[in-house]
């Protein structure tokens, strides 16, 4: 099996097909939104503090921030890309300097603890046969005087989780393993998550308990990776960080419209076919809405004038005035007393028919035991379906 890593699980999470195409296809891409590329500066920065604090050395708050702007400037490269187009390079950079003097200015002279690393790699499994290997990173690992040892995450982004939220946290759960697997004397570790944005430090430990559900959930999410042959795009807001738009079905078309001169774009074949499109769609409903007022007309006329059959130029149409019996349907409020009725006469094996939609719902998730599944799925098909469905742009993919 591969060796996973926290990040490499949640973008399959996040998305099954960027999953693949990082890490099954090996896909590489040199794009990085700023905003990884300004983590990344504010990191290394705050690497460079602990490390020469362990050589006694500790930096001036102007030492940071020149160390800070001079590897913002080595390491800028032209396919940094900004999603948000009311801002521009500098904002970020500001914004990094920003964080660090906040951080500075919580935590100088840096002293309460002792570092025993910065990116402090970590390689451990999560069973006894090594068949679930993770790794990972520690942005910092500290230990106190009375023994507890530190766990430290940076983070600079401008959301602050809750509670609960850091308190189920896989990244630094799985680091708590990895530290306990290297050091298996440590037993008082705390989580640490430095929010640099909002000066907040967010602090959260892990029972054994949860530490043997943690392991339980990776080592799902990781077979259920290991085994499966689907990875379908699942669309969300990080689309727009995504480095794969080009490869992707449900980005692919914004991805080659977008770099057309405005002439060449209307004249795209799939921009005028979906012109044409909606522009029917629109002329349907308005059609539609004629056609049931004339409906009503002729129903009108038809009962006014007693007739059943009325003649047109070329067409004649007949009017039918039926009766039919109705029962209440699958969401109706009276259903499940019709059903109880007739259940409780014996009777249901008469009237009730089976529901394959419902079936269907049954086997895709899995509902039954397997051998009745399969059994079933001697008799199930797939069919190919199509649809077409319109909807608004979002105001960032206009
Ligand atoms: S653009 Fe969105 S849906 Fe497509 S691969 Fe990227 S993250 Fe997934």
């Amino acid at each position: 099996m591969a060796i996973y890593s926290h990040s490499q699980l949640s973008m399959y999470e996040d998305c099954p097909l960027k999953y693949k195409l990082c890490y099954r296809d090996k896909i590489k891409r040199e794009e990085e939104g700023i905003e990884a590329f300004l983590g990344q500066m504010v990191h290394e920065t705050l690497k460079k503090c602990y490390d020469d604090l362990r050589f006694t050395k500790v930096n001036s708050l102007s030492d940071l921030l020149a160390y800070y702007n001079k590897i913002w400037r080595e390491s800028w490269h032209d396919s940094i890309f900004i999603v948000r187009q009311e801002l521009e390079q500098e904002h970020y950079r500001a914004l990094g300097e920003k964080l660090i003097k906040t951080y500075y200015k919580r935590y100088s002279p840096f002293d309460p603890d002792i570092t025993i690393g910065t990116e402090v790699s970590l390689n451990f499994s999560l069973d006894d046969e090594s068949k679930y290997r993770m790794r990972g990173y520690i942005d910092r690992l500290s230990r106190t005087e009375d023994d507890i040892y530190g766990i430290h995450d940076y983070k600079t982004s401008a959301y602050l989780p809750g509670q609960q939220e850091v308190d189920k946290d896989r990244q630094l759960g799985l680091y708590h393993i990895g530290v306990q697997k290297r050091w298996p004397d440590v037993e008082n570790i705390r989580l640490i998550w430095h929010y640099l944005a909002f000066d907040t430090e967010l602090v959260s430990y892990r029972t054994p308990e949860a530490i043997s559900s943690l392991v339980q959930d990776t080592k799902r999410l990781i077979d259920e990776i290991e085994s499966t042959q689907d990875f379908p795009p699942k669309e969300s807001r990080l689309c727009e960080w995504c480095e794969y738009p080009d490869l992707c079905p449900r980005r692919k078309h914004f991805f080659k419209v977008e770099a057309l001169p405005v002439n060449e774009y209307l004249n795209e074949p799939g921009v005028v076919l979906i012109n044409k499109y909606v522009e029917l769609k629109e002329r349907e409903s308005e059609i539609e809405e004629e056609m049931g007022k004339v409906k009503e007309a002729i129903l009108d006329y038809a009962r006014r004038e007693e007739v059943e059959v009325i003649k047109g130029s070329d067409r004649k149409a007949r009017v039918r005035f039926d009766k039919r019996l109705k029962f209440p349907g699958k969401n109706e409020e009276e259903r499940q007393e019709l059903d109880n009725t007739i259940i409780e006469a014996g009777k249901w094996m008469e009237a009730s028919q089976l529901d394959t939609a419902s079936l269907v719902r049954v086997m895709e998730q899995g509902l039954w035991n397997k051998e009745l599944i399969d059994q079933v799925m001697r008799y199930g098909r797939i069919e190919e379906s199509s649809s077409v469905h319109i909807s608004k742009l979002k105001d960032e993919e206009k």
